[in-house]
């Protein structure tokens, strides 16, 4: 198949598009349009195939968005081009309504002009899949899990315009008959993660020496998510699953987040020991909490699991053990990126 990613140059769909590339037999077109957040050495490793290609451009902009396709004739598009980081819409959410809800729009729009010249047979087999949050669900108190079925509820700019899209792109199914997928994913981390999210945070502030800045009293719980096991969710979704359908994937390791910053200081204390012989935990402060910081988010996958037989591999052990190898083995690629982005920067107290 012809598979087009929107947003490939970023955290979740690089390791798409690397593991398609690498571990599939599908041709890739990597549409991004290379904000902040996206860095095209994120897949240099298969950049070289020619199974892929990229081209850069903006989901905004219908004539890039409709050359790309037209040119490429893809089978299905993985949507996942978006603003991604809360702290960032409470400072300007005008840049998240623009790609999350706009941006959507001109896809969904242009998605099925092409789809509806599509032959019968071509037209059947097409998906668009739009990758969302669980965020949409809203906070969960210490009890219960986001189904399928829980009402949205979103209550931050980056939830609720990712909420929006994903009401856009079930009414593009509902009305015109796009044939949509809709996954709402838990908190990813892992390789080539941008360094303003808490745990690629932690790791580059651990190292560097600095204090580690935990928002609040750090009792807020999320359900962490491996990114190699959410992109093979992502395929077994595109691939089989049927349109009109939502699925959750969540990692089935909810901690809160005090624990997920011992746990990575844990890691680092064994893997690169700190010179005075301190522990990494010693750098952990509390700062002023995230305005409207969602108490609790928490994942029921078992539909997933039940309908495409899809479970996570990694424990969060297993899996921060990868990541904090990763970024031990990987300094040249975020140190630039700190230094260049500003990446560690607080953001999101404009609300405060
Ligand atoms: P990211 O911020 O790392 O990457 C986003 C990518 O989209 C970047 O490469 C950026 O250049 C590109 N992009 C932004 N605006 C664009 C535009 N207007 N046109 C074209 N490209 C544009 O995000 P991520 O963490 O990889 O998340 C990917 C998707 O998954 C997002 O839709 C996000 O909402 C969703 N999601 C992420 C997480 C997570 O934990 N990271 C959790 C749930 C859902």
């Amino acid at each position: 198949m012809r598979i087009m990613v929107t947003g490939g140059a970023g955290f979740i769909g690089s390791a798409l598009v690397r593991h398609l590339v690498a571990d599939s037999p599908h041709d890739v077109l990597n549409f991004d349009k290379l904000t902040y957040a996206g860095t095209l050495s994120a897949v240099e490793k298969v950049s070289g195939s020619s199974r892929y290609r990229f081209v850069q451009g903006d989901i905004c902009d219908v004539g890039t968005v409709r050359r790309a396709i037209m040119d490429f004739q893809p089978d299905v598009i993985t949507h996942l081009a978006a603003e991604s980081h809360v702290d960032r819409s409470i400072d300007a959410p005008g840049a998240f309504i623009q790609t999350n809800l706009v941006g959507t729009h001109v896809l969904l729009d242009e998605v099925r002009a092409y789809w509806c010249a599509l032959p019968d047979a071509r037209r059947n087999t097409f998906r668009f899949h739009h990758i969302s949050t669980d965020e949409v669900y809203g906070s969960l108190g210490p009890e219960g899990l986001f189904t399928e079925a829980t009402p949205y509820d979103p209550r931050s700019p980056y939830s609720a315009s990712k909420a929006g899209a994903d009401h856009l792109v079930s009414a593009w199914g509902h009305t015109y008959g796009l044939p949509v997928l809709i996954t709402n994913c838990s908190n990813n981390y892992g390789p080539y993660h941008f360094p303003e999210k808490l745990i690629p945070l932690m790791i580059v502030k651990a190292l560097a020496g600095e204090m580690l800045p935990v928002y609040g009293q750090g009792v807020n719980v999320r359900d962490w998510l491996y990114v190699d096991d959410h992109v093979r969710a992502l395929r077994l979704v595109f691939e089989r699953g049927t349109p009109g359908e939502s699925y959750n994937i969540g990692g089935n390791a909810e901690r809160r987040n005090i624990d997920v910053v011992k746990t990575v200081c844990a890691v680092l204390d064994h893997l690169r020991p700190r010179a005075d012989g301190r522990a990494y935990a010693d750098q952990i402060g509390f700062v002023a909490d995230r305005p409207g910081h969602d108490l609790r988010y928490a994942i029921d996958a078992s539909k997933i699991r039940h309908d495409l037989g899809w479970s996570p591999r990694e424990s969060f052990e297993s899996g921060i053990g990868k990541t904090v190898q990763w970024y031990l083995a990987n300094e040249p690629w975020w140190q630039a990126i700190v230094r260049e982005r500003q990446a560690d920067q607080r953001r999101g107290l404009s609300a405060a």
